[in-house]
């Protein structure tokens, strides 16, 4: 039985409003660069067909272009090697327009997505998933921050939601959202500082974990597995999962979060809404990394 039903009202936390912030925070910066013949440029990698995937690509095109930065999408066959990605990204590291380059996951089973992503040189790593960068980041002295968990940063910043001394229960261990999102959490700064937990398959009893949870990070992939019945009353609630489930709407799909938003609401403080929360920070964050490296190129090529 849940003794706080309703009594809370529940804080949904938009990303868009906080995307809107930082993106106009850039706009001075896109144009001091602009002023220097800087033009910030992203390289975005799509290999094979994959709809989910064109449809990402083609967002953070568009967030580029709204931004008066470039970007251009290197589409490649779904039969493509290692050997063709790799010599591509040769291409592109040792091009001087492109500032940031992005390899969009997941990549067809048949190529090594390992070795792929330490080809991407770490100063254009604006994915920030270059073991370089990710050993960085663990150290507290961040080059590139993935742009996922960087986001919800931003967004837990934005709603003054604290973080220090609480206890924070990431589910999900990948090396794009719940790993970093766990060195950023225990990291000694203003925005960590919090006693993290990471759950995933191998963990017994999760639900023991996750109504302990201050702040729930909710990373599995798996539609709607966080329910009521496994939170505290007053936890903060991100919902990074974006799950396609098939329905007999026109799309003929549509997009769920790993949080069950109708149970939790009334008794969870605040909770990001899938899709509008966590989604729209990604992109934005990217666009920050991808500013970030030509102001760094700016910097270097001054130094000279
Ligand atoms: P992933 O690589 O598939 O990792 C999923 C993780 O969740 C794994 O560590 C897995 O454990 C764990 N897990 C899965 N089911 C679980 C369960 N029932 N109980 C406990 N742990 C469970 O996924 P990802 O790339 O991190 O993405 C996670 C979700 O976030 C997906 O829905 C993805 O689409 C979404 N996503 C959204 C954004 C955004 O911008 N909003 C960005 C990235 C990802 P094991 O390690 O034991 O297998």
């Amino acid at each position: 039985m849940r003794k706080a039903k309703n009594k809370v009202e529940t804080l949904l936390l938009k990303g868009k409003a906080v995307s809107d912030t930082i993106r106009s925070k850039l706009e001075p910066r896109v144009k001091a660069l602009k002023k220097d013949g800087i033009v910030p440029k992203l390289a975005a990698i799509l290999v094979g067909d994959d709809p989910a995937s064109q449809v990402y690509v083609r967002s953070k095109a568009n967030a580029f272009e709204q931004l008066s930065c470039k970007s251009q999408t290197f589409k490649l066959e779904s039969d493509s090697g290692d050997a063709d990605v790799l010599a591509l990204i040769d291409l592109l590291n040792n091009d001087e327009d492109i500032h940031g380059i992005l390899v969009q996951l997941p990549l067809p089973p048949n190529l090594n997505s390992k070795k792929i992503l330490h080809t991407v040189s770490p100063d254009k790593d604006v994915d920030g998933l270059h073991p370089q960068n990710l050993g960085l980041l663990f150290e507290g002295n961040p080059n590139f921050i993935p742009c996922t968990p960087h986001g919800i940063l931003e967004i837990l910043k934005h709603y003054d939601i604290p973080v220090s001394g609480r206890y924070a229960v990431i589910v999900g261990r990948s090396n794009i959202v719940g790993k970093p999102m766990f060195a950023l959490l225990a990291q000694k700064f203003d925005m960590g500082n919090a006693t993290v937990t990471i759950c995933h398959t191998g963990t017994k009893d999760l639900i023991a974990h996750t109504k302990r949870a201050d702040i729930l990070i909710a990373a599995a992939g798996s539609p709607n597995m966080i329910t009521g019945e496994m939170i505290k009353e007053g936890v903060d609630i991100i919902d990074v999962g974006i799950n396609r489930v098939d329905d007999d709407s026109e799309k003929g799909y549509k997009l769920l979060g790993d949080v069950d938003s109708d149970s939790v609401m009334g008794i969870a403080h605040s909770v990001t809404p899938v899709p509008g929360g966590v989604g729209p920070m990604t992109i934005t964050m990217l666009l920050v990394n991808t500013v970030l490296s030509a102001e760094k190129c700016r910097k270097l090529e001054t130094a000279v």
